[in-house]
């Protein structure tokens, strides 16, 4: 089969993540990412007057084939000893000792703290980082940092998804010592392309891996924009964590208005769009990065809400050099994790469990034409009330593409007529008036 059809067939069956690394490795420019204005996420495009069958974009697509053992083999010669975390040498709960800094990142402003140090140690001449679009503010925007500045106008997680990867193709054409930051989708693609590509394997340092337990999909921000009867013309600028821990959305639109929403109140209105691969992936702890981070959802820990903490998990000799070297120096404060505590942090059950529960169920139902990844992973087993679940998932996900049916589920939740906003007027320059 061509390998353009290849790729077609991938996003036909509903596979495609939406990495964007086709789009970078394609030595021939004949894949483009564009936003599929009905599901709402990004797809690859291939020119097939342009594509010379060279197979490239197929080996590395992590969409069709997650062949985690492999590649665990591969980068730290074993299967993992604890599958539901993935390799490791070491766990911690850490922030970053920079107050301000903590406070405007996601958890612990681990990641921005870490590629600062990298920087200022003239270790790194490049970090992989995702932003928001300058020219279309409610958008991410993923590129090459190349300063302190640019990584640290980059930090927060951006929950609605962009193809991050196609800014590999940057690393591809310059020289240079290299640091990316991914969520577990991009980090495998990566580890795919570093096998095919001496550069990237040459020039990539190191890997920063977020845990995920799902993207959100452009309809998800839709949703949660109609809610706070914002138009995303008008936003000139949307975050959506910092200002504490869980943090904030804010957004200031061209009115003036700046609207602060909490993270836990206005999540789970994007979560009614999720991209269909994002409920069929099994790595919640970017099981193949050297490093990964998260949010410390320990109960004990939600009580200290204000200022946040990052897991952080060390996979490697290389990561835990630069981990005890940025605590050497002031950098990061950092203390270690048991296992147990790891797993409580991580809370891996909705994906290792929940996934063997809905292949299960999209393939006996052919829930979207049946179309399942092929998944090389120890998977945990799952129960009937994991089936029911699955069953309640995929039913509130397919109302919610009717809008009637989705404003009257909306209209059911409490949290949908009392999601607390804050409403103020600010100056050009982001002062309260
Ligand atoms: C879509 C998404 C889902 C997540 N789900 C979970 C979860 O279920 N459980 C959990 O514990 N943690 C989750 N996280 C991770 C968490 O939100 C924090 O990113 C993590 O704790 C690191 O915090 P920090 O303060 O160290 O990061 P910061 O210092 O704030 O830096 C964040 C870094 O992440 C990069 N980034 C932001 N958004 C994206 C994106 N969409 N794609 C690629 N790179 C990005 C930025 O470039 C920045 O460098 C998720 C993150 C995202 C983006
Ligand atoms: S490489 Fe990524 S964007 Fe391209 S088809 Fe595969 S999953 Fe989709
Ligand atoms: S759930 Fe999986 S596929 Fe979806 S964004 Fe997260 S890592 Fe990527």
């Amino acid at each position: 089969m061509l390998m353009n059809t290849l790729i077609k067939n991938v996003v036909k069956h509903d596979l495609c993540l939406g990495c964007g690394t086709c789009m970078a490795i394609c030595p021939k420019n004949a894949i483009s990412m564009e936003l599929d204005e009905c599901q709402g996420v990004f797809l690859p495009k291939v020119d097939s007057n342009a594509c010379n069958n060279c197979d490239l974009c197929w080996v590395i697509c992590p969409g069709a084939v997650a062949d985690y053992d492999t590649l665990n083999r591969i980068l730290w010669g074993r299967v993992p000893d604890n599958h539901r975390i993935g390799h490791y040498l070491a766990g911690y709960k850490a922030y970053a000792i920079n107050d301000e800094l903590r406070h405007n990142c996601s958890s612990g402003g681990m990641v921005t703290a870490l590629l600062s140090y990298l920087f200022e140690n003239n270790h790194i001449d490049g970090a992989l980082v995702t932003g928001m679009s300058p020219e279309i503010p409610w958008q991410s925007k993923s590129f090459i940092a190349r300063s302190i500045d640019e990584v640290i106008n980059a930090a927060g997680s951006k929950h609605c998804l962009f193809p991050t990867n196609i800014a590999l193709r940057e690393i591809l054409d310059k020289e240079g010592r290299y640091a990316v930051v991914g969520l577990p989708c991009h980090i495998h693609a990566i580890r795919k392309a570093q096998l095919k590509s001496p550069k990237l394997k040459k020039r990539i340092k190191l890997s920063f891996g977020l845990l995920c337990a799902s993207g959100r999909s452009v309809n998800g921000l839709k949703t949660l924009m109609r809610r706070l009867d914002i138009s995303l013309d008008s936003v000139l600028s949307l975050k959506y964590r910092g200002n504490g821990w869980p943090g904030k959305l804010e957004v200031i639109t061209s009115d003036g208005e700046k609207v602060l929403v909490d993270y836990k109140s206005y999540y789970p209105l994007m979560c009614l769009h999720d991209p269909h691969r994002c409920s069929l992936c099994h790595d919640k702890s970017s099981e193949l990065a050297d490093l990964s981070f998260g949010d410390l959802w320990l109960p004990e820990e939600r009580k200290n809400a204000g200022s946040g903490k990052s897991i952080c998990i060390v996979r490697n000799e290389k990561a835990a050099l630069l981990f005890n070297a940025a605590a050497r120096d002031g950098v990061i404060s950092k203390s270690p994790l048991n296992e147990k505590d790891l797993l409580r942090a991580i809370q891996p059950d909705n994906k290792k469990r929940m996934l063997s529960a809905r292949l299960a169920f999209c393939r006996a139902t052919r829930y979207k034409g049946g179309g399942i990844p092929k998944i090389m992973a120890t998977l945990d087993d799952y129960t009937f009330s994991d089936l029911l679940n699955a069953l309640k998932y995929y039913g509130v996900q397919s109302l919610c593409k009717r809008r009637l049916a989705l404003n009257l589920y909306l209209r059911c939740k409490l949290k949908y007529r009392r999601i607390p906003i804050e409403r103020s007027f600010v100056s050009s320059a982001g002062e309260k008036i």
